[in-house]
This record gives C-alpha cells, structure tokens and sequence, in this order.
C-alpha cells in the first residue's frame, strides 16, 4: 500500500472510532508522526490533505520544517519528544504546540521564551502515567500541581495532557488514568494512543492521536 492510501485508512479508522465512541468526527485530530523520514516522503502526506505532524527531536526538525512549513500555509507543527531547556528557543520558533513540559525548569524556559519572541506555542504536560525510570513525563500525583503551577507561577496556559503508556502493558488503564488527571485539572485535550492502539485512545476520551508508523511504514 502506498503512504497516502494508509493515511486514508487511518483517517477513515479515526472517524470510525470516534463514532464508534459516540463522538463527533472532529473532535479526534490525527498528529502525523513524521520522525525520521525526508521532506519528500512528509510532502506526500501534505499533499494527501494532512496539515498536524509531531516530531521528536529539535535539531531534526530544523532540517526539513521550515522549508516544509514556507511551502504550505496552516501546517501545525507538535513536538512529542523531550525538550532539553538549552533547545527551548529554538523549539519555540518552530513548532505550535509542545506536548512534552514536564518539569519547572522546563516551563520556565518555555514562558521566558515565549515572552521573548512575543509568540504564544500552545503547551500539553507530558504524565508518566506508567511511572518508567527510563521515561520523561510528570509523575500522575504531581499533576495537577505542576499544572497549577504553570497557570499561577508562570501564566502558561495548559491545553491538555499527553501520555505514552509502557510499551507491555495493556494502555486502557494509562489512558483512563490520564482523562481522569484531565478532568482534575480542568483541561481539556487529550494526547494519547500511537499506531498501535489510537482506536483504544479514542475510546478513552483521546483529542489527539500520534501515529507515525501506521502510516509512514516502520523506521
Ligand atoms: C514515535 C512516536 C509516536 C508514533 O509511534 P508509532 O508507533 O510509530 O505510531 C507517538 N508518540 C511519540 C511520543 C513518539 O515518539
């Protein structure tokens, strides 16, 4: 199958869920996880009609977004992967939401920088709803202080919540624990479910999936 004919079969999986779920169709956006592939390759999705797409490295995405996003107006750009605060510059002027402030340091750098370059990048916080030594991401009973935080400290508006659950287990439970923690915190959008288990995620409440392999083919 050709990259753009599995961007529509997920597409169409999407829809099906989010009916499935009783949700209307828009309510589930799908982030095209572009990760390692070339322009060229990203440029078929763009072309196929898909405008989000996470990336997980900084300096990667420095290479082929700029030129991707001069090309094509509305594209919006998520970083999904951890974010060293000697990067947060940087990240600020590329991408449009950060799914991954996980820590004081962080935010802080984030909110300086957006102060900085008077642009506002839209922020999730990364839980590790697994509580993973190796895994970046807040730990579930810290969240909703560290949410706080960033409202009251930093006046950082937090739109939603993101989460990858441990690669063995069952993800249900990590992604109700996450809209739970959602709903504590009051925010509302919901980062969760990959290639293999967005259709679980959006069963669960997820507002946004992140699926790369599934339809770029594997790394
Ligand atoms: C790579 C990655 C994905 C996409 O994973 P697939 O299994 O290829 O769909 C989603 N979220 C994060 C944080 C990732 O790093």
């Amino acid at each position: 199958m050709e990259l753009q004919e599995r961007l529509k079969e997920v597409w169409s999986r999407i829809a099906a869920a989010a009916r499935d779920a009783g949700r209307a169709e828009p309510a589930v956006q799908l982030v095209a996880v572009s990760k390692t592939f070339e322009a060229d390759t990203i440029r078929l999705a763009i072309d196929a009609g898909q405008r989000i797409f996470g990336e997980n490295r900084v300096q990667e995405s420095q290479g082929k977004w700029p030129g991707l996003k001069a090309e094509t107006p509305g594209i919006e750009l998520h970083l999904i992967g951890p974010l060293q605060s000697n990067k947060a510059a940087e990240a600020v002027a590329l991408f449009d939401v950060i799914e991954t402030v996980d820590r004081e340091k962080i935010a802080r750098a984030l909110a300086e920088e957006m102060k900085r370059q008077a642009k506002v990048v839209r922020l999730y916080v990364q839980v590790n709803t697994g509580l993973e030594p190796q895994k970046a991401g807040i730990a579930p009973d810290d969240t909703a202080a560290f949410v706080r935080f960033c409202r009251d400290e930093l006046g950082l508006a937090i739109e939603g919540l993101m989460c990858i659950p441990p690669a063995d287990e069952n993800p249900g439970p990590h992604f109700a624990l996450l809209a739970k923690l959602a709903e504590k915190c009051a925010v509302k959008k919901l980062s969760m479910g990959m290639s293999g288990d967005y259709e679980t995620a959006i069963a669960f409440g997820a507002t946004s999936v992140r699926v790369g392999s599934a339809i770029f083919g594997a790394r």
